[in-house]
Parts: C-alpha cells; sequence; structure tokens
C-alpha cells in the first residue's frame, strides 16, 4: 500500500449491459435489440479510473460480488493502476446498470445495486488506514449513506478533503454536506437540490449552493464548462470546444480530475479549469472509462 493517496474513492462498481433498441418494450412486449455489450462502470470505480489514468495515486473502498462481472470490474480498476485493497467481495451479485440505447443515442438505466448495497461504516472503518493516507476522499451517492457518513467523518478527522459528487440525487445529511469542499451537481442536481431555485442563472445557482451548507460548489454545464462557489466568489469556467461522440461519464472524469488537482495543491478554481479539459476529452470518444484521458491526451 502506498505511503499516500491522492485520492480514495467511496463509491459504487457496476458492470454496463448495453443494448441497442429501435423502440423500448411495452409492458409485456419482447424486442430484439443489438449484441450485448459489456463495459466496466459505477459512478465510483469511473472516478477512480479516471484519476488514475491522470496519474493520481488511487485507491477505492467497494464491493463487488463474487458472480462473473466481478472480475470483470476488478481488472478495469486494476489494469489503470487502484489500489484494490479495500475492494472486498461479497456473496451474490455485481452491481449492474442496465442499460438501452435508443436510436437518437438517448439512455435509459435501470441500476440494479447488488453488493455495492452491502458497503458498510465497517468497511470503511476496515480502510481507516487508507482513508488517513488519502489528500482528498471523494464519494456520489450510489452506495449507502450510512458508509458515506462514516467516510466523510473519517476523512474529515483524519485533515482529508472530502468532495461528494451528489449523483444520483439523494438527501444528504447536513453534517456530510458541511464538510463539502466542494460539493460536485451538474446542472439537473443542482435545480434538484435548490428546487424553485433551478431557474436562476448557473452564477445565482452556485452561490445558492454554497449558501445551503458545504464549503464550496461546482456545478458542471455540459459544453458550458462549470461554475465554481467559494468564499472568493464565483467563477465561470469554460469548457474547450470538442466534437462530442458520447457524453457517458463526462461529469465522472470532471469530477475525478478536479479530486486530482485539489490533492496536487491547485486553487478550486485551477483544478475546475483542469477538470473542464478533462471532461471534454472525455466526451471525443465512446464509454465512460475507455473515453478517459491521459495527461497528454487533453485539449488545450
Ligand atoms: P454530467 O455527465 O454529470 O451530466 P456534464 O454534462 O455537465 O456532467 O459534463 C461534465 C463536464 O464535461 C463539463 O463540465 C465539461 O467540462 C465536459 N463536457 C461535457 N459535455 C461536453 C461537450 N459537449 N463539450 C465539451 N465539454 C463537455
Amino acid at each position: 500500500m502506498p505511503d499516500q493517496y491522492d485520492v480514495v474513492v467511496v463509491g459504487s462498481v457496476n458492470a454496463d449491459l448495453v443494448v441497442g433498441v429501435d423502440r423500448r418494450p411495452a409492458p409485456g412486449e419482447t424486442v430484439l435489440g443489438s449484441d450485448l455489450a459489456t463495459h466496466p462502470g459505477g459512478k465510483g470505480a469511473n472516478q477512480a479510473v479516471a484519476a488514475a489514468r491522470l496519474g493520481g495515486r488511487v485507491g477505492i473502498v467497494g464491493r463487488i460480488g463474487d458472480d462473473g462481472h466481478g472480475a470483470l470490474l476488478r481488472d478495469a480498476l486494476a489494469g489503470a493502476g487502484v489500489d484494490l485493497a479495500h475492494l472486498a467481495v461479497t456473496p451474490g451479485p455485481s452491481g449492474v446498470a442496465l442499460i438501452t440505447v435508443g436510436p437518437d443515442g438517448d439512455n435509459s438505466i435501470i441500476v440494479s445495486p447488488g453488493a455495492n448495497a452491502r458497503l458498510t461504516p465497517g468497511d470503511v472503518a476496515a480502510a481507516g488506514d487508507m482513508i488517513a493516507a488519502a489528500s482528498v476522499v471523494t464519494f456520489q451517492l450510489e452506495v449507502p449513506m450510512p458508509a458515506i457518513e462514516a467516510a466523510a467523518r473519517a476523512a474529515a478527522s483524519a485533515g482529508a478533503r472530502v468532495v461528494l459528487n451528489l449523483s444520483p440525487t439523494a438527501p444528504v445529511p447536513d453534517e456530510v454536506l458541511a464538510l463539502c469542499d466542494p460539493l460536485v451537481v451538474n446542472e439537473h442536481e443542482a435545480a434538484w437540490l435548490l428546487g424553485d431555485a433551478g431557474a436562476a442563472s448557473p452564477d445565482d445557482m452556485a452561490r445558492a449552493l454554497l449558501r445551503s451548507g458545504p464549503r464550496s460548489a461546482v456545478i458542471t454545464l455540459g459544453p458550458g464548462g462549470a461554475v465554481v462557489a467559494d468564499a472568493d466568489g464565483t467563477a465561470a469556467v469554460p469548457s474547450p470546444k470538442v466534437e462530442a461522440v458520447d457524453t457517458t461519464g463526462a461529469g465522472d472524469a470532471f469530477t475525478a480530475a478536479l479530486c486530482l488537482r485539489l490533492a496536487r495543491g491547485d486553487s478550486l478554481p485551477d483544478a475546475a479549469r483542469y477538470a473542464a479539459r478533462v471532461g471534454a476529452a472525455a466526451v471525443r470518444r465512446p464509454g465512460a472509462q475507455t473515453s478517459y484521458p491521459a495527461p497528454d491526451e487533453l485539449p488545450r
């Protein structure tokens, strides 16, 4: 185990099972689809792989099943150089995302959490050394909240910076929100958190998010880049113009890069500028983990 980690991810590991369809079946109906494609995914694993591919020292705290998908998921993380000392195996199925892709490239997704739902505060306690050796500890919301709460507390008491990507949306205890530096959301997640304030400008939304409790906030805006808000004010961060082929996992790439640059000492706006380049690079290639860039592949 390395002495120090740039980023430790406490999060989900899923197999993405993808089928192309002309249309989705109505209840009781069967339709034929394309060949099945199976890809390593899950927001936690995506972020771990993206940060490692950028040169970060990365560890993951998570759970996979003892099924056939488990080996694929483990290999993908290991191949990127992620430390797997705290990737535990649970009897039963791994997390799976069942994805149908329609003729316009539109995704419909059902996530079956599988082993991810078995991640406990006990797993987090077992990974205490790894968390204590992290500069940044990051979470998304595809694993149970008690594990996230335990990890946020452990990270904060060890002096690590806590980054929460509030995706998919779910209520977060105020105590956890108050540790987030930053809270990272896309526009839809920001609107969900803010309720009626969702109609405001990105700047206003970022300020409103900051008032809701976190130490700092970042809203990603797709091709529009991002806006960051902290005690110094707000800053707009542009994204490089690229030809978007597949935006799957762009937010995960952005968050991973942000965490890595914060771990290396960047200010929040500087880290977000780098993260926007990584997010833009990730939309130029198909897939999530398959699209993540090495440092020499970033657009200017
Ligand atoms: P999510 O995938 O969570 O919805 P976004 O769509 O906001 O997140 O994308 C995250 C980041 O990826 C953006 O902040 C931006 O830097 C980059 N990005 C996403 N889509 C594009 C695009 N079409 N062109 C350039 N950059 C993009």
